[in-house]
């Protein structure tokens, strides 16, 4: 069986390990020129749901060079005013040696990279399949095409695939904005930090809307890229960072944490010095977007996976861990003795029923978090 991927994001790079290491034949194609084009940083937290996928996929080197460039675990979850008085806490075991609790975005999908090399190509954005009578041709925007058994929609939010499979699976923008940036942990950075920004995720909020989330990223090994840094995210409505999604996509990095100075003027100086620390250039905006429902379909040779099929707010931490969880049921099923028809209906059943009860709760945390009612249609 030769499998096909679109989308080398957190899912379709788990997916193609998997199967690489079960001897299925696949192939990854990638819309982006190569591995560190876009500015796609940001601390990713890995459940214990994500941890046991990646577990399951992942040949113990790989696993192990995961290991080796995630970030060293905290052990707090906290929220915080915008004068930095605690409004809530939450204090974990500290995570063993070996455990995988929170990664950086590029470091990881790096290394889930690992040994793909000969099957992993860049350049490649799907435009549309046909399905044949013994497989499915696939079309790319550079005019190429391929041929596979099966073709997976691992192609995230925006999913090509997902807009030819199940063009009514509706996707709605919840209207909040974040502005991801990044505070690099240098020692004076590290002395002028308030202690439990250090030790776990913190949400600073005005309690009108606008928040402010710090998380640690310390590396046990630093890519070669960059070093130990706090994320940095501020979120909030068009209305509430009082800029519109034109002004937002095209005022440039510089502009856009000059954005975030501006709206914390008034906060604890401690964030504020934070936030004059911040690397100016790494700025950039994204907006949240969530499916509402999801049902399963009748099987074919093309089938979806993570955010193609189910994305959430970040509300949960939960898109990449889930992404994951699929990418080792599809696995399984792929692998299974089950003919394709019954392999994949026992997937999508299970990968929907599982998927729907995580966009729900991830869309109720977004409420309650961002303060907001989204209207679902
Ligand atoms: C600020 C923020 C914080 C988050 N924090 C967490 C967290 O703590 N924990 C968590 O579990 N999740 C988190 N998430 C969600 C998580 O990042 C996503 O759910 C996860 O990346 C989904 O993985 P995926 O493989 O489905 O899609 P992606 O990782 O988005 O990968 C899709 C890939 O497909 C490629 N692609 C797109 N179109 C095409 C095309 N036409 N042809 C070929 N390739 C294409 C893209 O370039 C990309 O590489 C967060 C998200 C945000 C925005």
């Amino acid at each position: 069986m030769r499998v096909a991927i679109m989308g080398a994001g957190i899912g379709g790079l788990a997916l193609a390990q998997g199967l690489r290491k079960a001897g299925v034949d696949v192939a990854v194609f990638e819309r982006d020129p190569s591995p560190q084009y876009r500015k796609q940083g940001y601390r990713i937290h890995i459940s214990p749901v994500g941890e046991s996928s990646l577990a399951a996929v992942l040949p113990g080197a790989i696993l192990q060079r995961v290991v080796d460039t995630a970030t060293q675990p905290g052990d707090l979850v906290a929220g915080f005013d915008s004068q930095l008085n605690e409004q809530f806490s939450q204090v974990f075991p500290v995570a063993g040696p070996s455990s995988v609790t929170s990664v950086d975005r590029y470091a990881f999908r790096r290394a889930l990279m690992t040994g793909l090399d000969d099957v992993l190509s860049f350049g490649k954005s799907f435009e549309s399949y046909v399905e044949t009578s013994d497989g499915v041709e696939i079309s790319f925007a550079d005019g190429t095409s391929a041929t596979a058994d099966v073709l997976v929609g691992a192609d995230g939010v925006g999913s090509r695939v997902r807009a030819q499979l199940l063009p009514a699976l509706g996707v709605i923008d919840i209207g909040v904005r974040c502005i991801y940036g990044k505070v690099p942990l240098t020692p004076a950075v590290r002395d002028l930090t308030p202690q439990p920004f250090l030790r776990g995720f913190c949400f600073a909020s005005d309690n009108a809307g606008l928040g402010l989330a710090f998380a640690p990223v310390v590396f046990r090994t630093p890519p070669e890229e960059y070093g130990d840094y706090l994320m940095a995210v501020m979120t909030g409505t068009n209305a509430v960072l009082g800029y519109s999604d034109d002004e937002l996509y095209t005022m440039g990095a510089p502009s856009l944490w000059d954005l975030v100075a501006e709206r914390t003027a008034d906060w604890h100086p401690s964030i504020r010095a934070l936030v004059a620390a911040g690397d100016v250039n790494a700025a950039f905006p994204i907006s949240l977007r969530t499916s509402l429902t999801i049902e399963p379909w009748p099987p074919s040779r093309v089938t979806l996976l993570g955010d193609a099929v189910h994305p959430m707010t970040p509300a949960a931490g939960a898109g990449a861990n889930t992404a994951l969880w699929d990418a080792a049921q599809l696995t399984a099923a792929l692998t299974s003795a089950k003919p394709l028809p019954e392999a994949l209906t026992t997937y999508q059943n299970a990968m929907t029923t599982n998927g729907q009860a995580i966009v729900t709760e991830s869309l109720h945390n977004a409420e309650r978090m961002f303060n907001i009612k989204v209207p679902v249609p």
